[in-house]
């Protein structure tokens, strides 16, 4: 339930209410909020009292249900302008799986901006599944990127594995990527909800959409109201693809949440040859953002090499992708 406090409730009523009710106190821009657990649903008449409004809600999607919040939020990403609100963009974001080199990293910096994109995507702390393959650049790769923003004006996303760098990456970064595999990790999402930067929140591949928004609540509860959800395929029984894309999550999400949602292919098809035609599928699905991974040499990228685009693909896809945002009222940028 959430519990929007009226002007006549002092500051030390509030926090005294959400001691006795167990509840989370937030300012939400300018409003004063209480929220407690959805499953309390007998409100007492001393909160009742206190109450400008109340949202009472069928689960713990709370804040970022429509049902408190009707519009898509509006999230400021620095250079590359707003995603979400009532702005139809569609927000293209691409650059390497893992920043492996100086050079590599122009080379997709200067690609990205001849483009006429503004998001750059890179990982330097990868997630891997084995210990023996490439791990990332760890912080030497952030200070590549931050000098890629300085050089290019690009926004930058760069994902945070595990607590001992999150405060380096968070530095580092405008955007902050949570992985499939930190998405659980609470002390990361603890630690956004106080961050002053967006978060880009990937959906764990084994993770119901319920449990998705709920880790997004964790972020928004705890102050940072700038959470984009991001799908980037779930497992299935199905093997010949890397995952399955749920399309028809990604409707449900777009009926009743009112977070950015973001599309990742390349993670959810695993194979190049599959990253364009089902990027056009997501366009056509009017989402805000489409996060893809490119690299000037694919077949010898240190990580996720089979599904990485070249830039000659890419652009083909790109321009293919203009007209779909179009005939669903949007424009691709
Ligand atoms: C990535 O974006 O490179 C990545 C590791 O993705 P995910 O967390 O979705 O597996
Ligand atoms: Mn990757």
């Amino acid at each position: 339930m959430i519990i929007q406090l009226s002007d006549a409730v002092s500051t030390e009523e509030a926090q005294a209410l959400a001691r006795r009710f167990s509840a989370i106190l937030l300012n939400d821009s300018g409003e004063r909020l209480l929220i407690t657990s959805s499953k309390q649903s007998d409100l007492s008449p001393e909160l009742e009292a206190c109450a400008e409004e109340i949202f009472s809600m069928q689960s713990d999607i709370q804040l970022a249900s429509r049902q408190f919040r009707p519009e898509t939020r509006e999230i400021s990403l620095g250079a590359a302008g707003t995603i979400g609100g009532s702005s139809k963009r569609t927000l293209m974001m691409t650059g390497p799986c893992s920043v492996e080199s100086e050079e590599q990293l122009i080379a997709c910096a200067e690609f990205v901006k001849r483009m006429g994109i503004r998001v750059l995507r890179g990982g330097c702390f990868k997630p891997r599944t084995s210990p023996y393959s490439f791990q990332g650049l760890g912080e030497e790769g952030l200070k590549l990127l931050a000098q890629m923003r300085e050089t290019y004006g690009l926004t930058i996303v760069t994902e945070v594995r595990d607590a001992t760098h999150i405060d380096a990456v968070i530095a580092h970064s405008d955007i902050i990527q949570v992985g499939a595999k930190a998405m659980y990790d609470h002390g990361i999402l603890r630690r956004c909800g106080q961050a002053a930067k967006p978060v880009l929140l990937k959906r764990g591949f084994g993770t119901t959409l319920q449990e998705f928004v709920q880790a997004a609540e964790f972020i928004l509860s705890g102050g940072n109201p700038d959470v984009m959800l991001c799908e980037r395929g779930i497992r299935t029984f199905e093997t010949k693809t890397r995952f399955t894309l749920d399309l028809c999550g990604v409707a449900w999400l777009q009926e009743h949440t009112n977070l950015p949602i973001i599309l990742d292919t390349s993670h959810a098809m695993g194979y190049r040859y599959g990253v364009p035609a089902l990027t056009r599928a997501c366009t056509a699905m009017g989402v805000d953002g489409l996060l893809i991974e490119t690299h000037p040499n694919p077949d010898k990228a240190m990580s996720d090499a089979a599904q990485q685009l070249s830039f000659e693909q890419f652009e083909d896809m790109f321009a293919s992708l203009k007209p779909i945002a179009a005939a669903v009222g949007r424009t691709l940028v």
